[in-house]
């Protein structure tokens, strides 16, 4: 079979790791050792299935050196790989370690920094080795194949002989240089040492041919025996008190494809109705996919330590679904299918135990560590606003002490609670308004008066923010109140009947200023919500203008056409107030083009476009030459 090249991706990384300076180079092993892991996990999952259990004492991975040759061995006995497969998963890089690692580093120049930590899986073998073959035989296949490269060549399949199903990867070493001593990865305690750091979990046995002394003096042998290198016991299965924070640390890094720790690891155990233990962690960063399609959420599935599937999507809520992490229980059955998976009754119950536990330390985060809270919320505060106004708001009542939102109060995150504890005496509502950015809102005509009587804000800056307030309808047994929407009551009495008798007097200029704006508006009317600035906009209860703006930037838009009704309010107590008084004495025609002016201000305002923004600045112009003569 002739060579073939990689394809252009994966040579683009398999550079990377020739020429990487990075110092942690021994990170090659875990990787290596943790496919080997997985290799035999699949193997073994499918015996099971098969009805033919394999013998346990088959499942291993072993070491071998070679000094002469600068060649080490691992070999496992796992599923292998068969010609296909060879191709696909060595040549491409369309598998999960390494994709992932290949988006971080588009982002980003710098290699060094995060090689290490990163699970950039099979190819990080480069970083060791000139040449690496790979011989693999597929279980329940009879032929075997060869893969082999320098990289510089290329690669190539060729037949070969192996005995019996799985893998075995062979890495010539690079010659020692100044720099990097390569020959160390032949010595029996360098390897030894490995393991232990980063692959101890490993269930399966690790195994190593090593020589040891035995006797005295004349009696003085060697003796070369086969050890088991790590200690198998996997890291949920151990004492809580006994994990240092590095090892919980690692393992994530290396099961789950992180190149930074986690910021929150969850650790439990459970009995009772069901018993088992799960080992969850929430990512320090938002996962460059998480917003996409190719994200798959769920936990990996373990059943009596043994492997079963990788994200089983029923164990972890929608609303959580940034969670990471594995589940083993006793009490499942090893034959679960996908399928059966989701109607099991045992795994509804810890499902259900899961998402209380998760929502538990958040809240225990939100109250002890409150910087820590504000910064998960950065990275997936806006999943949980989904998750409460997904399903029509089934989950509010477990998420909605877990929200924050920037408030008028200080600019700061608060909670709803947070909010309420400071309400002043009186007051019966949530006040909320909505807007591109913190500060437009703050500016808005509406807020100001709101503020001015000692009320606080929620500034809402995410589209989903307004539609989970309304799914939440209260908090408390307080009702959500937008500034911009329906009467916000926040006059006195005597304040009202002002108003009430500026309207009666006025009522022509009113009437006047609403026929020339036609069906653009609703209604025209002396507003009670402004306390400096001369015009805003307004809605009745119904559909609010952040909402209209939401559903038009829906993919197939807004198909009924649904809006916010505008009322234009105009400030009674505005020196424009008296000026539309005196022109309309004067000239009731030229307050009809005043009144597209003060329209169009308030579109301005609230965020929306002019309609004729050129009839809009020739109209201003107008008025400026006039001011002039
Ligand atoms: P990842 O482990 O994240 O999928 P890797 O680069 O480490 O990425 O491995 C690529 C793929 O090659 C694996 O997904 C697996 O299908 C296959 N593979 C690697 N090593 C082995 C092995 N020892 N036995 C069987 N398959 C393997
Ligand atoms: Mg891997």
């Amino acid at each position: 079979m002739s060579k073939k090249q990689f394809q252009a991706e994966s040579k683009r990384l398999l550079d990377l790791m020739i020429n990487s300076i990075y110092t942690h180079k021994e990170i090659f092993l875990r990787e290596l050792i943790s496919n080997a892991s997985d290799a035999i996990d699949k193997y073994n999952y499918l015996s099971l299935n098969e009805q033919n259990p394999v013998n346990r004492d088959d499942l291993k991975i072993s070491i071998s050196v070679d000094k002469d040759n600068r060649a080490m061995t691992i070999t496992d006995t796992g599923i292998g790989m068969n010609e296909a497969e060879l191709e696909e998963n060595l040549g491409t890089i369309a598998h999960s370690g390494s994709l992932a690692f290949k988006e971080k580093m588009d982002k980003k120049d710098d290699d060094t920094d995060i090689i290490g930590q990163f699970g950039v899986g099979f190819y990080s073998a480069f970083m060791v080795a000139k040449e690496v073959v790979v011989e693999s035989k597929r279980y329940n296949e009879d032929k075997a194949y060869r893969w082999h490269s320098n990289v510089q060549d290329g690669y190539e399949i060729t037949e070969c002989e192996k005995a019996s199903n799985g893998t075995s990867i062979t890495l010539f070493l690079k010659d020692d240089s100044e720099e990097e001593n390569y020959s160390k990865f032949l010595e029996q305690y360098e390897i030894e040492h490995l393991i232990k750091k980063y692959s101890d979990y490993i269930r399966y046995p690790i195994t190593m041919m090593v020589s040891r002394e035995e006797g005295e003096g004349e009696e003085k042998h060697l003796v070369v025996e086969e050890k088991t290198l790590n200690s198998m016991v996997p890291l949920w299965k151990r004492k809580k008190s006994e994990i240092s924070e590095e090892e919980y640390n690692e393992f994530y890094k290396t099961k789950f494809n992180d190149y930074a720790d986690p910021m929150k690891v969850i650790h439990t155990h459970v009995e009772g109705a069901v018993e088992f233990d799960a080992l969850m962690y929430i990512p320090s960063h938002t996962p460059f996919n998480y917003y996409s399609s190719d994200y798959e959420k769920g936990l990996q599935l373990y059943s009596r330590g043994v492997f079963i599937m990788d994200k089983a999507s029923d164990l972890i809520p929608e609303h959580f679904r940034f969670v990471k992490g594995l589940v083993d229980s006793q009490d499942l059955s090893l034959n679960i299918s996908r399928e059966m998976l989701q109607h099991d009754r045992q795994l509804k119950v810890i499902a259900n135990r899961i998402e209380k536990k998760i929502q538990t330390e958040l809240a225990n985060m939100l109250k002890n560590d409150r910087e820590k809270y504000e910064e998960f919320w950065k990275n997936f505060g806006l999943q949980l606003k989904y998750g409460v106004y997904n399903d029509y708001g089934a989950h509010k009542e477990l998420l909605q002490d877990l929200l924050l939102f920037t408030s008028s109060h200080e600019m700061k995150l608060t909670t709803l609670d947070e909010y309420v504890s400071r309400m002043k005496e009186g007051q019966d509502v949530i006040y909320y308004a909505s807007g591109d950015t913190l500060e437009k809102i703050d500016k808005l005509p509406s807020a100001e008066l709101v503020k001015d009587k000692g009320y606080e804000i929620l500034y809402l800056t995410d589209n989903v923010d307004e539609f989970a307030l309304q799914v939440m309808m209260n908090y408390k047994e307080k009702a959500f109140k937008n500034i911009t929407q329906g009467d916000l009551n926040l006059e006195t009495e005597e304040e009202k009947k002002a108003v009430e008798e500026k309207k009666e007097a006025n009522k022509d200029l009113l009437e006047t200023l609403k026929e020339a704006l036609g069906d653009k508006v609703s209604d025209v009317i002396l507003s009670t919500r402004l306390k400096s600035h001369p015009v805003c906009l307004s809605t009745d209860e119904g559909m609010s203008f952040e909402m209209e703006r939401v559903l038009s930037q829906m993919p197939n838009g807004n198909p009924y056409g649904l809006k916010a009704t505008r009322i234009l309010e105009i400030n009674p107590n505005h020196a424009i107030f008296n000026a539309l008084q005196t022109l309309f004495d004067k000239d009731k025609e030229a307050v009809k083009k005043y009144a597209d002016l003060l329209y169009n201000q308030a579109m301005l305002i609230e965020g929306f476009e002019v309609e004729d923004p050129i009839a809009f600045s020739n109209a201003i112009c107008d008025l400026m030459v006039e001011a002039s003569k």
